[in-house]
């Protein structure tokens, strides 16, 4: 599965600076999609797309947070504790503190493989500072500036050198026949009553009491003479309701299905609403560029009135992802699951649809034609032409001129322009503009 790597360090330090530095997309149109939240202790580092990792933010490590804070906080501390690596991370400018030295008396009981990291080197005089922190008696002391940026390619490199080759996704990975599902959402959405009723048997144990779906990986499926492997997620665990050693690892865990899923099923309880914890989710799957279609469960129970309710709350809610496909299911008296996997397979085709470099450019031309770019203070993009960039999500590469006075509203209608021509439903598109003949 994805490698965890941990931020720890007293507050202030820089740590969400560099959080932010190491998880931010560079593809800020997905990113930054209005009605996304994210969790801002979470985040996937793809800047080797090749070798992703999962980051977690433990926040301020004092503990002394109450409500909600304190649970969140206290469920990333549990993640440092089985963390493939932790930054320790002290701030160059400040120095060593009391509460530096508390954290490493923490650190040295946990005995994770550790990397100190040094911020705010910018305008101090480095060989001091590390000299001051020489104490700590780390063997590597990375010193960084998370604000400008400076000596994060090392750290990043550093971190990969330290991590585990990816060896557990291949299994995972390992049949090209199986189409990977991951059943993704709050607890009590009822991700196990679906998967129990897909595999007709107790092979999982559906309960009302959340988190006790059993820690399974994954389990493989034949539907229709169509083989599956479902990736399995305890998820994200209701707010107010964080039971520390039940769900300590949830939200680790549905990332990490993410990561290894093909098609991402979002599963919502039509009785309770899109809720920001299903936004996170959703958040996730967007950044992970996965196939996502969205199962609004429990729809059984509804009156005719509770489903407008419904629907004019998924209209509302999901407005910003017209291209995911809805379907309403009932996982408890199994409605809706044939229409569901025909979403699946759906969103699966367009997400691995190949495409020519003519019918590509053909594309860009027609939609250049209808609507060109517009003039941004006597300046006007030139698209000059577009090459397919892969799959998983579908990317297209759009190589121009001027592209800086490109307006972000132009570059979502090219993205709708092609989603509506090669009729891709149930995937991202990416869209990647290049400066340059
Ligand atoms: P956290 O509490 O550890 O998450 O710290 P933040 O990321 O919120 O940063 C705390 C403050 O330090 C903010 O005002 C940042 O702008 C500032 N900061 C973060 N990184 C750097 C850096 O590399 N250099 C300087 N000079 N300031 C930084
Ligand atoms: P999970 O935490 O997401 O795995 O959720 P569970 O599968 O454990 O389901 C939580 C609760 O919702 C259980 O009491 C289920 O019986 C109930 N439930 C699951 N699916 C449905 C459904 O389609 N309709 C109704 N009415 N209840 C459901």
């Amino acid at each position: 599965m994805l490698p965890l790597v941990a931020l720890v360090g007293r507050p202030n330090v820089g740590k969400s600076t560099l959080f932010n530095a190491l998880t931010r997309s560079r593809d800020a149109l997905v990113h930054d999609q209005p009605g996304v939240t994210r969790d801002r202790h979470y985040g996937v580092c793809r800047l080797d797309p090749e070798r992703p990792f999962l980051l977690v933010d433990t926040g301020g490590i004092a503990g002394e947070e109450e409500g909600l804070a304190g649970a969140t906080a206290r469920q990333a501390r549990a993640a440092a504790a089985e963390a493939d690596l932790i930054l320790f991370v002290v701030d160059g400018r400040d120095g060593a503190s009391a509460l530096d030295d508390e954290i490493l008396a923490w650190l040295r009981k946990l005995a994770r493989p550790t990397l100190l990291v040094i911020n705010k080197i910018d305008g101090t005089f480095e060989e001091a500072v590390r000299a001051e922190f020489a104490r700590y008696g780390f063997a590597d002391m990375l010193a960084v500036s998370a604000a400008h940026r400076q000596g994060l390619d090392d750290l990043h490199a550093e971190v990969l050198e330290r991590l585990p080759e990816e060896g557990s996704a291949e299994a995972l990975d390992n049949d090209p026949n199986r189409l990977r599902i991951a059943f993704v959402g709050r607890p009590n959405v009822g991700k196990s009553t679906l998967v129990n009723r897909l595999l007709g048997e107790e092979r999982m144990i559906a309960s009302e009491v959340p988190g006790t779906t059993r820690d399974s990986i994954a389990v493989d499926l034949e539907r229709d003479g169509r083989l599956y492997r479902l990736i399995d997620t305890a998820g994200i665990r209701r707010r107010g309701r964080i039971e520390e050693a039940v769900e300590k690892f949830s939200v680790v865990k549905t990332m990490q299905s993410i990561e290894h899923c093909q098609v991402a099923v979002l599963m919502l309880d039509a009785t309770e609403g899109v809720t920001d914890q299903d936004a996170t989710v959703l958040g996730a799957v967007l950044d992970a560029g996965r196939a996502l279609v969205v199962a609004v469960n429990k729809w059984d129970g509804l009156s005719t009135y509770q489903r407008e309710q419904a629907e004019a709350m998924l209209e509302r809610k999901l407005g910003f992802v017209p291209w995911a496909e809805v379907v309403r299911i009932s996982a408890l008296h199994g409605s809706g699951l044939r229409e569901l996997f025909r979403a699946i397979h759906r969103a699966h085709a367009s997400a691995t649809r190949t495409f020519s470099t003519s019918e590509v450019n053909k594309a860009l031309e027609i939609a250049a034609e209808t609507n060109p770019p517009p003039s941004i203070r006597g300046h006007v993009s030139k698209l000059r032409y577009v090459h397919p960039g892969g799959e998983n999500p579908p990317t297209f590469v759009i190589h121009g001129t001027r592209l800086k006075v490109l307006p972000d509203s132009y570059k979502r209608y090219l993205e709708n322009f092609f989603r509506k021509r090669f009729k891709l439903v149930g995937t991202p598109v990416r869209m990647l503009f290049r400066e340059g003949a």
